[in-house]
């Protein structure tokens, strides 16, 4: 039997990410320009803002059915809470206006078609679970973004928790009484460990410089010993905080993407020192901390992945174990 045509978009903060896989295999993909901050500042209303996503979402639908008529199911990635009943888009930390709305109904009478929403760092995690082939097993996801998001899957299943709220872990406290974040607290992950916090550490030593995290891990890369240092601040942070995650979820895998997981030289080593330092014993040396190789596409990928579970019922992980790799 022919595996079903899926559509995975991930919604970003600066275009929307389409994906039609068969199984593992990309089919077609695009990239359409949308700046949601601005949609949402310009919009007149909060019923307007949500329109304007609606007819947004519509429309990239629209776009890949053009492409690939025989999409079954249609997964998408949004930066916000999931509640995980009702489907229900609870919350969105980087879009105030938006809050206990329904997307699912509407667009599935669009494109008559089922639809799933999931949190964007959440279907990540379920497309970096697909690619590493683990049938079942449990990993943990990490996005370094502008923020920092995380999902994770157990035994093969995403894990929302009760309210779409589970592994936030940009708002893990790793400094007392550290910078102010926005979620109203001080010292979170997030202001630290991301392409907003190391900036914020370089602009520190650097009183003047405020420069994006690229163009510091460029100076870097040049041996400019505060750009070291600020990535190595970062690394330290996040492992600090993956000790404690690790003691509360006990998995064997973390993958960490995101835009500023490329500069994974710069990081990983102060990560696994301190993470190494933090752990209990018993997990010392046994958790694999790995790059995504997923290109950036594990968010795409696991949106659809997710939509296909849909169809296969509600509780089928997407890959079952089957007899035949009791050998391997
Ligand atoms: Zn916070």
């Amino acid at each position: 039997m022919n595996k079903p045509v899926l559509l995975g978009i991930d919604v970003g903060g600066t275009n929307l990410r389409l994906g039609v896989y068969r199984d593992q295999t990309l089919l077609w993909e695009a990239r359409i320009p949308a700046h949601l901050a601005e949609l949402f500042g310009q919009a007149a209303s909060p019923a307007a803002a949500t329109e304007a996503l609606l007819e947004l979402l519509a429309r990239s639908i629209d776009e890949a059915l053009a492409q690939e008529p025989a999409i079954a199911a249609v997964g998408i990635g949004f930066p916000g809470f999931i509640d995980p009943r009702s489907q229900r888009l609870s919350q969105s930390p980087n879009m105030p206006g938006l809050r206990d709305l329904d997307l699912v109904t509407p667009l599935r009478q669009h494109c008559q078609r089922p639809v799933r929403l999931e949190n964007d760092a959440l279907a990540a995690a379920y497309g970096e679970y697909v690619l590493a082939g683990l049938h079942p097993g449990s990993l943990i996801y990490v996005g370094l973004g502008t923020g920092v998001g995380g999902g994770l899957v157990v035994d093969g299943h995403p894990y929302p928790g009760e309210h779409g709220v589970a592994m936030e872990i940009g708002h893990i406290i790793v400094e007392a009484g550290g910078r102010l974040c926005g979620c109203g607290n001080r010292g979170c992950l997030e202001q630290y460990a991301s392409a907003s916090g190391v900036p914020r550490t370089y602009l520190e030593r650097v009183p003047g410089a405020l420069l994006p995290a690229d163009q510091i891990a460029a100076r870097a890369a040049q041996g400019d010993g505060a750009a070291l240092a600020a990535f190595e601040q970062a690394g330290e942070a996040l492992g600090q905080a993956l000790a404690h995650i690790l003691k509360v979820v006990d998995v064997g895998t973390v993958i960490i993407g995101g835009g500023l997981s490329l500069s994974w030289e710069l990081f990983y080593p102060s990560l696994r020192r301190r993470l190494e330092q933090d752990l209990i014993p018993a997990l010392r040396g046994r958790v694999q901390i790995r790059q995504s190789a997923s290109q950036d596409r594990a968010g795409i990928l696991g949106a659809a992945m997710l939509a296909g579970r849909l169809l296969a019922g509600p509780d089928q992980p997407a890959s079952q174990p089957s007899v035949a790799r009791e050998d391997s």
